[in-house]
């Protein structure tokens, strides 16, 4: 029997985080001043936080959400514990960007990473690819499929492995190409191109994000998932920044960014009250920031006119499942299972639920530890964009009955697709979940639900890293992905960026 969640689940995460104090009764007051004042508990924000507070700078992290995490996170309903983000986490392994942040806080043996290996399966309507780190066993396998290109497929992978997404001057050749400007000038035969870009990503996706760097953390073995999912990671950090003796405000939201003369000075907060701060970091959406919390009065016209113009990631719409069926035994693994029943390249884009691509992931053949025994955690993910069907058959923002019975449709028609892979997978719910891209949005404050911030076009770019996590306001600063490229561990590693330049200005005003 079906039993379908009447409230959302991101709110009971936290249930599980009695130790983070805010807003409840005998919640801590938070003292009226700072060295810095962090808005957001995000994997950028706590970052931030852990590596000040280290330091020994006197810190405040305000998060609106019950939780901290931001995207990165994971809900437990009937026993289960289901991920609102994470497919597979990279730069985990020992010398990897997350390891090093760990390893500077002293809490590397903290958290354990379960390598993901196979990390995908491409499963379409006549062929199936497994993608491991055996990267020598996916050339062979596409050679099998198509010998005509073998040597075109050669040297793709060959390009994969050597390409060094920690080597920024390599990562930079690709930003303003495309994974059509990949793949079309190497490859003749249509199918061939229509699973590449069902691995990579449609043609105008970015070629930062596509088929040579995915191909390349494979053959890196960088895919992980940390034991106890995505709020192991944040509660971690989030313990780590208090024990430094950080204070952590949850269900605090940051009203107004206080600024005299054109210098950032502190917070102001939902209740009304104002907490002086040295400096500020925001970890929180770009234009909230700016346009809401700065006010355009402080803001070039030029920086104003980007933050309106600029494009951003999608959104997600993601089904999340308890299962009562032994899906270990049927063959699936902890992979990334990428269901594309397109038949066209035209067809990889579209937003219809039954013919669009889709990512099931079995989280509990990950971590057994997040079903209950006998049972499984399964995750349907796709991107939807917000403004699909008049954003969800709401009105102002409202969630009525049509945008519930709107996304109840759209999960049947998902879970249909995923019936593809699983067969008999709707015999066997009995928990389902649905979040659509209003729900990342209400959780997060993520302009429009974007998953990672700006859109990694090649103007966006220069455009961010010109400003380096400085603003056009004096010691306000930025962490997390609107300061940059988007995924976990960029983000950890902006948040210590932007703690170092705090640290440096603080030497050089002695
Ligand atoms: C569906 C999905 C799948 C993804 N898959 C992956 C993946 O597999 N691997 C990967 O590495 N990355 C993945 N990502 C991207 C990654 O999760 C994000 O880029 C990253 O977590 C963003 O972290 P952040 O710290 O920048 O911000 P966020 O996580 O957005 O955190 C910002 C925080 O600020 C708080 N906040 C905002 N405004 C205020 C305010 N005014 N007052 C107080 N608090 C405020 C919010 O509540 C939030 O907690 C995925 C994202 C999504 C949504």
């Amino acid at each position: 029997m079906v039993k379908k969640a009447t409230i959302i689940a991101l709110t009971v995460v936290a249930l599980s985080l009695g130790s983070c104090v805010g807003g409840g009764p005998g919640a801590k007051a938070w003292e009226k001043e700072y060295d810095v004042a962090i808005i957001g508990a995000g994997m950028g924000g706590l970052s931030c936080g852990a590596y000040l507070a280290k330091a020994g700078m006197k810190v405040l992290i305000c998060e609106q959400h019950s939780v901290p995490g931001g995207y990165c996170t994971s809900f437990e309903r009937d026993g289960f514990t289901f991920e609102t983000t994470i497919h597979s986490l990279q730069e985990c392994g020992e010398g990897g960007l997350i390891y090093q942040t760990l390893e500077d806080l002293g809490i590397q043996d903290e958290i354990k990473f379960i390598p993901l290996d196979p990390v995908r399966r491409v499963v379409g309507k006549d062929y199936g690819l497994t993608l491991s780190s055996d990267i020598k066993q996916l050339e062979d396998d596409l050679v099998a499929m198509f010998p005509a290109e073998k040597e075109a497929i050669r040297e793709l992978i060959v390009d994969a492995i050597t390409f060094d997404i920690e080597n920024p001057e390599l990562m930079m050749s690709l930003v303003g190409k495309t994974n059509g400007d990949i793949i079309e000038p190497r490859f003749q035969d249509p199918k061939l191109k229509l699973i590449l870009y069902s691995i990579g990503g449609p043609p105008q996706t970015q070629a930062i994000w596509g088929l040579i760097p995915q191909f390349n953390t494979l053959s890196r073995k960088n895919n992980y998932f940390p034991e106890g999912g995505g709020r192991a990671l944040a509660n971690l950090f989030a313990r780590t920044f208090k024990e430094y003796g950080g204070d952590l405000a949850l269900n605090t939201l940051v009203t107004k960014i206080l600024i005299e003369g054109g210098k950032a000075v502190g917070l102001e907060l939902e209740s009304g009250e104002k907490i002086k701060a040295k400096y500020v970091v925001s970890n929180a959406d770009a234009r909230l920031t700016f346009l809401k919390l700065v006010g355009e009065e402080w803001l070039p016209e030029e920086f104003t006119q980007k933050l309106l113009e600029a494009e951003v990631w999608p959104s997600a719409f993601l089904v999340s499942l308890g299962v009562d069926m032994d899906l270990g035994s049927l063959g699936f693994g902890g992979e990334v299972i990428h269901y594309s029943p397109a038949e066209s390249i035209e067809e990889l884009t579209t937003t219809d639920p039954r013919k669009m691509g889709i990512d099931i992931i079995i989280q509990s053949l990950r971590d057994p530890s997040l079903a209950p025994p006998g049972k499984h955690a399964v995750s349907i993910m796709a991107l939807l964009p917000y403004h699909y069907m008049d954003n969800w058959h709401t009105e102002d923002g409202k969630r009525g009955e049509e945008y519930r019975k709107l996304k109840e449709q759209v999960a049947d028609r998902l879970i249909a697709s995923a019936e593809n892979v699983i067969p008999g997978l709707l015999e066997h719910i009995v928990y389902q979940d649905v979040a659509t891209p209003l729900t990342y949005e209400r959780y997060t404050l993520n302009y429009q639900g974007s998953i990672m911030g700006w859109l990694s076009t090649p103007e966006n770019i220069a455009w961010i890293y010109g400003w380096g996590q400085r603003t056009p306001i004096e010691n306000l600063y930025q962490a997390g992905h609107w300061a940059g490229i988007g995924g976990i561990p960029t983000v950890i590693f902006s948040g210590k960026t932007a703690a170092d330049l705090i640290l440096k200005d603080i030497q050089e005003a002695k």
